[in-house]
């Protein structure tokens, strides 16, 4: 690859805070409010419009790991707890107590975003969207300060404590901590994925889902559909009955390197539409399904991670 000189520059700085959280999904959005609960001040920088994450960008769900295995036991509250709770009040999720009875917590990703920018703003985080945090200034082995890009310019946002909830290690990786991509064996990250809604998808009795996921699963035999498990009829986030959201797709690729990122967004943009026909059961008209959503961005799990290192 070809390189050129990017010009040293002064930058003004955006934001100065005690806590700066870099990233607005589960892990930031938690982060800062329990930070800014504690009095620090407290800023949370998100690319896009608005927070949760994979859970509301990406629509990912439900939410996992509330609940002991195959029990009702809680093995998390806090947040967790308050945001169900509150999704709740809006109809927008099921009570706590009854979510202990489900393996997952299904949710509606459009009222997440508004609970979530209630709480945040209740907690006094300052919250700046559309910032992409771009870089880190580093001196004598701690990062002072993120750097910035929106529309406002390029800009800086110091702090003593910084929080890395990129989701990809970003800050980490700018900042210059030893990072590894993938599996030790070969390197290559897991799959990424797109999940994506319909609606007026017909509940299914067990026979009629039981002869649709045999079609499913023949016609991904016979190489005419690309799915990885024949979920195409689960619910999985929506609490809504005439809504799916299958998590089916998979894309192999590296989502921390722009062209992989953008192969996968296309390949899977292509291909969604034949999931949605899919969706097709003998029993369901296909004239009464629609799209819920358009598809949401292509998403991994810790694509790239820190390689952390025992303090010496
Ligand atoms: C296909 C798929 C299906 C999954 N299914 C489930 C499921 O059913 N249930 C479940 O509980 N979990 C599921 N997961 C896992 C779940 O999505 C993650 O555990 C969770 O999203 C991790 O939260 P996070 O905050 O670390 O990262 P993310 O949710 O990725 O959030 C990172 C945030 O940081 C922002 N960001 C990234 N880089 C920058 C930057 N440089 N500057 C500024 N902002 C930035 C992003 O826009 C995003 O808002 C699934 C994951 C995938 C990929």
């Amino acid at each position: 690859m070809s390189v050129i000189e990017e010009p040293a520059r002064r930058l003004e700085v955006l934001a100065e805070a005690d806590v700066v959280v870099a990233g607005g999904g589960p892990g930031g959005w938690t982060a800062a409010i329990a930070a800014a609960r504690c009095g620090a001040r407290t800023v949370l920088l998100e690319r896009y419009g608005f927070l949760g994450g994979m859970a509301t960008a990406g629509l990912v769900g439900p939410i996992l790991g509330h609940r002991a295995h195959n029990s009702a036991r809680p093995i998390v509250g806090g947040l967790v707890r308050e945001l169900c709770e509150r999704l709740h009040c809006l109809g927008a999720a099921p009570a706590w107590q009854d979510a202990l009875g489900l393996w997952g917590i299904p949710f509606e990703p459009e009222l997440m975003k508004v609970v979530l920018d209630e709480m945040v703003e209740g907690a006094g985080v300052e919250v700046l969207l559309h910032t992409l945090v771009a870089n880190a200034v580093v001196r004598g082995g701690r990062i002072v300060a993120l750097v910035t890009e929106s529309k406002s310019g390029r800009l800086a946002v110091k702090g003593h404590m910084f929080v890395d909830a990129t989701g990809d290690a970003d800050v980490a990786f700018r900042a210059g901590v030893p990072t590894h991509k993938g599996r030790p064996a070969d390197g290559r990250p897991m799959a990424m994925g797109t999940m994506f809604r319909v609606g007026g998808v017909p509940v299914l009795c067990e026979e009629a889902s039981r002869v649709a996921t045999e079609r499913i699963l023949a016609a991904r035999d016979r190489g005419e559909l690309r799915v990885y498990n024949a979920g195409v009829q689960t619910r999985s986030s929506t609490l809504r009955n005439d809504h799916i959201t299958p998590n089916v797709t998979r894309f192999a690729g590296d989502p921390t390197d722009v062209r992989g990122l953008t192969r996968a967004e296309l390949a899977e943009a292509a291909r969604v539409r034949q999931r949605a026909a899919a969706t097709v059961s003998p029993t369901a008209r296909c004239c009464r399904r629609r799209w819920a959503t358009c598809w949401p961005p292509a998403g991994a799990s810790q694509p790239r991670m820190p390689r952390w290192q025992a303090p010496g």
